[in-house]
């Protein structure tokens, strides 16, 4: 049976489905979908994305065995694959093949890696708005021209903003481009556990092979390294070497290189040496802009009032949306109805205050005292020190936002009655409107608090 029969039985068996569920509910999980692939046994039938085929695998693949067997007289297997998955597959391939002038032994490994780059990650899918402009031409220049202006290149900012984003369209873009630059992105932790993996085995010059021939290294989370003495240690040959033959690095942190506690100096000095940029959250516009381009990649197109509404509601963390869109899209698929603003409003006003209401005062306090260190019995006390009022303030301020507590029962957290919790929100309020360095502390404590 060749593979142009099997989408024939395909597209029957589909329309046999749509008969019995409902062609909208059908062409929901099956738009687009074909089978991809036959060895005899298993028919694979791939999907546009990895959460249709999360839900087609649970819901359907049972179906699609027992309708294929009947259809094509036999006893099949079926499975699901997306899109991404299938670009993977062919990229790594690509990007395995011998390299020619390298003896045997020199070869590089096939590189585990590829596939984790998602090719779902481009330029073009990253929304751009004043936030993350340089850092969106920045890493376009270095894909462009690697190590030509631009060396090393540092992006810094809270989580969830698109640095991973920036960096797999960095590596994706090559691929089309440049595709013999040796390229390699890890993250800090997974260089981390390489090395320890290749010194526990005794392999440390395979490591270093690996690391010191590249054309371009790309590391995710440097900040993972700080504090680890042999770690940066090697890392700092690395960089050294990788820079002296001026091969393009571009690092990632949640913090400025002077911010990054317990980084070696020598690392610090390098970090610096070339372009430091950071992003920041994205205003209303943009927020809305890249949940409209997020939605869509997935195959949906939601009404504007929809999104408008999840903008207002996801503000630090671009990556809480998907969980959002997989809400709504569970729940049209459900009732087979289109979604709407009052279905949004139903839906994610019960998601929206879950996810808030992980967040407790002992959470809030607990990771003020954390990043500060400062011990809770401190916040809630009543020393009047400055650097304790500041967390204090920020404490109750927190807790307001994130909490249903009224004025009074925050008041009893802290001791104190609730015209003093009012004024203290409303300091931190006016704050945050005119002092920068204080609003983006706050976006980032809101990121840490919303990520957990
Ligand atoms: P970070 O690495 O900074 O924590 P990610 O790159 O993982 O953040 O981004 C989180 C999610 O938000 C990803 O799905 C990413 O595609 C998306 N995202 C963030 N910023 C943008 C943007 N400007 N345009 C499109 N998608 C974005
Ligand atoms: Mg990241």
């Amino acid at each position: 049976m060749d593979m142009t029969e099997l989408n024939e039985h395909f597209s029957r068996i589909l329309s046999v489905m749509k008969e019995e569920s409902g062609a909208s509910t059908i062409d929901l999980w099956f738009k687009d979908a074909f089978v991809s692939d036959f060895d005899g046994r298993t028919i694979t039938v791939a999907l546009e994305n990895d959460f249709k085929k999360n839900i087609v695998t649970n819901r359907y693949r049972e179906k699609l065995k027992q309708k294929f067997s009947d259809s094509a007289g036999g006893d099949f297997q079926v499975a699901l694959i997306s899109r991404d998955e299938i670009a993977a597959e062919e990229s790594s391939i690509f990007v395995s093949a011998p390299q020619p002038y390298v003896a045997k032994q020199e070869e590089p490994e096939p590189d585990e890696n590829d596939s984790v780059i998602g090719s779902g990650y481009t330029f073009d899918n990253f929304v751009v708005g004043s936030s993350n402009q340089v850092a969106h031409s920045a890493c376009r220049a270095v894909a462009e021209r690697p190590a030509a202006t631009i060396n090393p290149l540092f992006l810094y900012g809270p989580s969830g903003l698109g640095k991973t984003h920036l960096l797999f369209a960095i590596v994706n873009s090559l691929r089309k481009t440049r595709p013999h630059t040796k390229v390699r992105y890890v993250t800090g932790e997974q260089f981390t556990n390489e090395l320890i993996d290749a010194i526990t085995k005794k392999n440390t010059a395979s490591f270093r092979n690996k690391y010191r021939n590249l054309d371009m290294l790309l590391i995710d989370d440097i900040q993972f390294i700080a504090g680890k003495m042999v770690i940066q240690e090697e890392f700092f040959h690395t960089f050294d070497t990788l820079y002296k033959l001026q091969k393009q690095i571009v690092l990632t942190s949640d913090k400025t290189p002077k911010d990054i506690e317990h980084l070696e100096e020598r690392l610090r000095t390098r970090f610096e040496m070339g372009l430091i940029t950071d992003i920041q959250p994205p205003e209303p516009e943009l927020r809305t802009a890249i949940f409209k381009q997020k939605t869509q990649s997935i195959g949906l197109d939601l009404p504007n009032d929809v999104l408008a509404f999840l903008a207002e509601n996801i503000r630090s963390n671009v990556r809480q949306i998907e969980g959002a869109v997989k809400k709504l899209w569970a729940q049209s698929f459900i009732t087979n109805e289109p979604i709407t603003l009052d279905m949004a409003k139903t839906v994610l006003s019960d998601y929206f205050s879950k996810e808030r209401s992980k967040i407790t005062p002992e959470a809030i306090l607990t990771l003020l005292s954390k990043r500060y260190g400062m011990p809770t019995d401190e916040i809630k006390g009543k020393r009047r020190n400055a650097n304790i009022v500041y967390v204090r303030h920020m404490a109750i301020y927190l807790i307001l936002e994130y909490t249903d507590l009224t004025l009074n029962k925050v008041g009893k957290i802290f001791d104190r009655d609730h015209s003093t919790i009012h004024t203290a929100r409303n300091g931190v309020v006016e704050r945050i409107k005119n002092d920068p360095e204080f609003s983006k502390d706050m976006q980032d404590i809101k990121a840490e608090l919303e990520e957990r």
